[in-house]
């Protein structure tokens, strides 16, 4: 009989995953990510830095990964064409990004 570590439901039905967190605390999980990934890049658009230099990938680029893994690929796609239309950083995992936009469409 399979035991969620997180909320401690048990059943006979239940399903966990490989790390022993049933559906709905990894969604729940999932959520709580999404919400603190989007408050950053609300910041960072906002922070003056990032009008003149540009904004760093790797908060699209974390929730970008979260839809993957949600299996949501239209708001992955979504937050790859957000990071697309700002203003980044060059370098080489916004050219990465760019290209996985391409690939996905
Ligand atoms: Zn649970």
């Amino acid at each position: 009989m399979a035991t969620c570590k997180v909320c401690g439901k048990k059943g006979l039905f239940l399903k966990v995953n490989k790390k022993g967190e049933c559906a709905r605390c990894v969604d729940a999980k999932h959520l709580v990510k999404e919400q603190k990934l989007l408050n950053l890049i609300e910041v960072i658009e906002e922070e003056k830095k990032a009008l003149e230099w540009g904004v760093a990938p790797w908060p699209y680029e974390e929730l970008a990964n979260l839809y993957h893994e949600m299996k949501d690929f239209r708001k992955e796609v979504a937050i790859l064409e957000r990071f697309a239309v700002r203003k980044y950083a060059p370098g080489q995992q916004a050219a990465q990004l760019l290209e996985r936009l391409k690939k996905a469409k």
